[in-house]
């Protein structure tokens, strides 16, 4: 089924392979120096070599051809599930705090993701993210370097980083951001419940809020946000992992539907919890026992709170409709429709 991908975040995107690579190069030992060896590492055991592993690729990610290599590696993959537009998060503050060169690295992105469209057939946009557990200068790094490669590949300013950490210090960044009418996005009500979405929305007024799930223990500003229409970027396998829902059967989702918030569904850090966004679909499609026609639906709303113009837009939402259909018939027979998903939550 043709996607869109709307959280994804590069650093939690670098597979083993080419984790392998980047560290050779960099000359950077691993726990492991095969393939396979690798592959055991990055099996998820808790937050901590979550973190670990993390913070592992953000290493050796420093030299211009460093990017060029993880944003390749990562088109590959979203060809390959068909996920023909992507915004991604990325943290330039750490690899500048690295010693990386941002103007250079930002010329190389720049470059990667013109070949990556033309041989690959997919279209990447970046989200630089300002951390909350860093220190507000590199806000500033990370503001000044959106908005200088805001034509050449970035979308939005995010932020992330952890959540008990205050959004205070970053007020004037996304006020910057708006005025100069750069999309801004945050996470929030991932890891902390309402409150911390309530900070969020007025400190950053982000236009889609990254996870937001524990919206639901707030009945009164579920409904205030999916009235509003504010877009949630909803990743189930990253909060079972991360154990912020204790198993997939308990997963908010169906009540955010139910409720009529308005979402999508992504892989967040795919190699670090062995997802991907084609996995995602189909456990969301098996917990909640959605038809094709709704996961489609999902696909369709996913586009639509992507950060591409108007005509792009109609143009993959032609493109999209007509392969879904085709797809639907071919495996389904007979008529096919793209549904709006509809849930019924029991209780
Ligand atoms: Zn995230």
């Amino acid at each position: 089924m043709p996607k869109i991908e709307l959280h994804v975040h590069l650093e939690g995107a670098i597979g083993p392979a080419t984790l392998l690579q980047l560290a050779r190069r960099r000359r950077i030992a691993l726990p492991a120096d095969t393939e396979a060896g690798l592959r055991e590492w990055y099996k998820f055991e808790d937050f901590e070599h979550f973190v670990d592993i993390y913070v592992t690729c953000s290493e050796c990610l420093r030299d211009p051809e460093d990017f060029q290599l993880a944003l390749r590696e990562f088109a590959r993959e979203q060809a390959r599930q068909n996920i023909r537009y992507s915004e991604v998060h990325f943290t330039i503050a750490t690899h500048v705090r690295q010693g990386a060169n941002g103007g250079e690295v930002g010329d190389a992105i720049a470059e990667s993701l013109v070949d990556i469209e033309r041989e690959l057939g997919v279209r990447v946009r970046l989200i630089p993210d300002i951390v909350r557990n860093l220190e507000p200068e590199w806000a500033d790094v990370t503001l000044e370097w959106a908005l200088e490669h805001r034509d050449r590949g970035v979308v939005a300013l995010g932020m992330a980083g952890i959540e008990s950490w205050p959004a205070n210090p970053f007020r004037e960044h996304f006020a910057v951001a708006k005025a100069e009418g750069l999309h801004h996005v945050a996470h929030a009500g991932e890891q902390r419940g309402p409150g911390s979405i309530r900070e969020v929305l007025e400190i950053a007024d982000p236009e889609r809020l990254g996870h937001g799930i524990r919206v639901v223990e707030d009945r009164e500003l579920m409904a205030r946000l999916a009235e509003r229409g504010l877009p949630f970027e909803v990743c189930p396998t990253s909060n079972v992992a991360l154990n912020n829902v204790a198993t997939f059967a308990e997963h908010p989702i169906g009540e955010l539907l139910d409720a009529g918030v308005r979402l999508s569904i992504n892989s967040d850090d795919p190699a670090m919890f062995s997802t991907s966004l084609s996995l995602e679909y189909a456990r969301v499609g098996d917990t909640l026992d959605l038809e094709a026609g709704a996961l489609a639906g999902l696909s369709m709303a996913a586009l639509d709170h992507a950060f591409l113009e108007r005509e792009e837009r109609r143009r993959l939402a032609a493109e999209f409709q007509r392969e879904m259909v085709e797809l639907g018939e071919e495996i389904y027979g007979g008529s096919f429709e793209v549904q709006e998903p509809q849930v019924t939550c029991p209780g």
